[in-house]
């Protein structure tokens, strides 16, 4: 059994300085599974409206991401809409709008509560703890989360973080989680709350991950045409899990390279809008990519 994931499938309204798109194929968990589907079999927990089209679930299907925790209720699919100025660190949310999500009770099949490797991506930590419950002996759990819980459920989040190993959050999400603007003294505190593991993005700047006492520091790949954001935390999530539910392997070590793989996948998304960079990626282009992270940093000792 592979990599379980629950999290949002959205259509999204996204404004850059550089173009805007209007309803395209976002959301948490789909940008997730794309991404790690190029590592492992991955299953998806999500809910769709009855205006979700067909078309997007083949495409999801054609990845071969398992598709039968994916339910349709009657109203609408969740929508989000954001806006990034020239730093593009930044969303600005404009809008969310729940929909389906609101009522949204999730019901794994039989299968499902097998998996070793389940990513919560970044929704309602009710919902998270829904799914997590499910699961009968996960060996590994992950999690996302995002401003909108950290202000509006907090206590709920909190709940969430006592089950979990790792937690991927950006810098602005682990300083206002934290109630801390400095990260290192943010990401103490975080660990304090119970997961293990704390990956914090830091968009342009690269990705610091603390485990323990330890503290390993991937950079972002220098990429002159940057399009769209949305999905590179979701995107680096979906490498760095289907990366480490490949491998099975949870050492330290191999946590760096899920870390620098997270990190190719994500910087594939933001050459285009929606999914349309890694809909469809040759592997040959993601290990060309993993090879020239490992030059950008490697320096000789004197
Ligand atoms: P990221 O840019 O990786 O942080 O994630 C962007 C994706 O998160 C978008 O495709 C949105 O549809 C989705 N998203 C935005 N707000 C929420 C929310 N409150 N709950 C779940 N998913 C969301």
């Amino acid at each position: 059994m592979g990599l379980l994931v629950v999290g949002s499938i959205a259509f999204d309204s996204v404004k850059t300085p550089f173009g805007e798109a209007e309803e395209v194929l976002g959301g948490s968990a789909t940008y997730f599974s794309v991404s790690a589907s190029y590592f492992t079999d991955v299953s998806l927990v999500a809910v769709v409206g009855e205006d979700f089209p067909e078309k997007h679930i083949n495409f999801l299907k054609m990845r071969n991401i398992d598709t039968k925790g994916l339910e349709r209720k009657k109203g609408r699919t969740f929508r989000w809409k954001g806006q990034y100025g020239y730093d593009l660190n930044e969303a600005h949310t404009l809008n969310t709008e729940l929909n389906v999500f609101e009522h949204f009770k999730p019901q794994l099949p039989e299968e499902y509560k097998e998996a070793e490797v389940v990513f919560l991506a970044n929704i309602d930590p009710d919902l998270q703890r829904d799914v997590l419950e499910q699961v009968k002996n996960p060996k590994i759990v992950a999690a996302d989360t995002m401003n909108f819980w950290i202000e509006g459920k907090k206590d709920s989040l909190l709940k969430t973080l006592k089950m979990v190993d790792i937690l991927i959050i950006n810098d602005g999400e682990a300083r206002q989680l934290a109630g801390e603007p400095n990260l290192i003294k943010a990401a103490r505190q975080i660990l304090s709350y119970g997961p293990k593991t704390l990956i914090i993005k830091r968009g342009e700047y690269g990705v610091l991950m603390f485990n323990g006492r330890s503290i390993f520091s991937a950079p972002a790949y220098p990429l002159e045409n940057v399009f769209d954001p949305t999905g590179a935390g979701d995107t680096f999530a979906g490498g760095f899990m289907g990366y480490l539910a490949n491998t099975m392997d949870f050492s330290e070590p191999a946590m760096r390279r899920a870390t620098v793989m997270g990190s190719v996948m994500a910087s594939f998304n933001v050459e285009d809008f929606s999914l349309n960079k890694i809909r469809h990626l040759e592997y040959h282009e993601i290990e060309s990519r993993y090879r020239e992270f490992k030059r950008l940093s490697h320096f000789e000792d004197i």
